[in-house]
């Protein structure tokens, strides 16, 4: 599955840089600063450039500033509408929630039964929150979009797989011995046939938010998919289910990032030991999600503030210094993965996702792809860098920098050159990765 990361990771660039939240709260001051009283249609406006409820949230902490006159939304709120204004916190209220913001507050009603505001606004986050209406649904602009991309990927594969350098490579990974040319007891010719026909066979299923079931398939409950751009599952492994609700730039490294974990169901082009091996430091041991959480829970910093004394800093400062970078722009990648790590557990999700070997592998072959890298050809530093300080952003690349700072920010030229090492390619004698 590839996961939409920008929410996370953007969070907390957000806190500073977003200019509409800026706008936002702007727009709210001069509304309650109006000199009439409350230009209660200008704070309603100005939620129109709030556009889920963690820009939400961050808007409310700007309150702390007292310019509407308040140091809180719900303050403001109590103050400014008065009990005649139960119209005007109606359509508020609307508003919010289609942002997945609860507005509540006491209510009453005059002797001829009409409904009074009576203040003691409270904010709740519907976390579950889905706003139907504005869900993109399968549409033909989405069913269109991605028959071609899916033959684009398809031929990409099929070109990775009948470069002999692949083959060779898979071969020398899994320690195939020439005499019997077996893995596991299958041939190896028989495997890569496999490969073939699972690329052959493939078909797209389009699901958008609205769903309980993909079409036709409702042994799949989808409740878990609706961040997903698109998955795939070892019992139907001739579908790609693409999410028409999300809109996805990399379509075409996400379709190859899918079709990797299918043939990964069939066989590893790589040993997973191998892949996992990229990320670790020499003389670390693999970080498990139990350290991780040991981690957070002895590092109390916030979220807007890195520690300087974290266990990682010198290792920031050294890929800082490789790369040519501020290591504010590597230490982003840390709070990144705390980030990250927080809102799985809070949301009950899978810690391991960050690291697994089928995801990084995944990441890595639509990695390739982008930069047009041929079996025999390496990621440079010089390719990652401008994803690293966020000129450019791409889901696959988020994801394997993720696990990259989860283990602790190993030299990123040698993290290439193993990730150049362990991908069906030529081991050149001379490696590009590490610059003189
Ligand atoms: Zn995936």
């Amino acid at each position: 599955m590839k996961i939409l990361i920008k929410e996370s990771q953007y969070n907390l660039l957000l806190e500073q840089n977003n200019p509409n939240i800026v706008k936002a709260y702007n727009e709210i001051v001069k509304g309650a600063k109006f000199p009439l009283g409350t230009a209660k249609d200008v704070i309603l406006k100005a939620f129109d450039y709030i556009k889920n409820s963690s820009e939400f949230h961050t808007l409310r902490s700007m309150f702390k500033d007292k310019k509407t006159g308040y140091s809180s939304f719900e303050e403001m709120i109590n103050e400014e509408y008065d009990r005649f204004d139960y119209d005007d916190i109606i359509k508020l209220q609307k508003k919010l929630y289609s942002i997945g913001v609860v507005l509540d507050f006491e209510r009453g009603e005059n002797r001829l039964g009409s409904p009074l505001f009576f203040g003691n606004v409270k904010i709740t986050y519907d976390t579950n929150f889905k706003n139907i209406e504005n869900v993109v649904k399968v549409n033909n602009k989405c069913t269109s979009k991605y028959p071609p991309l899916l033959k684009q990927a398809q031929d990409y594969w099929r070109k990775w797989l009948s470069s002999p350098i692949t083959k060779q490579k898979f071969k020398k990974n899994w320690n195939v011995q020439p005499k019997n040319d077996t893995v596991g007891g299958k041939k190896v010719d028989d495997i890569f046939e496999e490969y073939f026909d699972c690329i052959d066979s493939l078909k797209l299923v389009f699901y958008d938010n609205t769903m309980r079931h993909p079409p036709g398939y409702n042994e799949i409950i989808l409740s878990k998919a609706k961040s997903a751009y698109a998955f795939v599952t070892r019992t139907t492994p001739e579908n790609v289910y693409v999410n028409c609700s999300m809109d996805d730039d990399d379509a075409l490294e996400t379709l190859i990032h899918e079709i990797q974990h299918l043939l990964y169901e069939i066989k590893p082009l790589n040993p997973s030991i191998n892949i996992s091996n990229v990320f670790i430091k020499p003389g670390d041991k693999k970080i498990g999600p139990k350290d991780v959480l040991g981690v957070l829970k002895n590092n109390s910093t916030t979220d807007s503030q890195y520690d300087t004394n974290s266990d990682n800093s010198e290792n920031i400062k050294l890929n800082g210094k490789i790369l040519g970078l501020p290591w504010t722009d590597i230490s982003f990648w840390d709070l990144s993965v705390k980030v990250e790590i927080r809102r799985r557990i809070k949301n009950n999700n899978d810690l391991g996702y960050i690291c697994r070997e089928t995801e990084k592998a995944s990441n890595i072959q639509s990695i390739r792809n982008l930069f047009g890298i041929k079996p025999g050809q390496n990621i440079t530093p010089e390719m990652l860098k401008p994803y690293i300080n966020n000129e450019k952003h791409n889901t696959d690349v988020s994801w394997l920098l993720l696990c990259w700072a989860s283990n602790g920010f190993k030299d990123i030229r040698l993290f290439l050159s193993d990730i150049n090492k362990l991908a069906f390619q030529d081991t050149k004698p001379t490696d590009n990765t590490r610059p003189v």
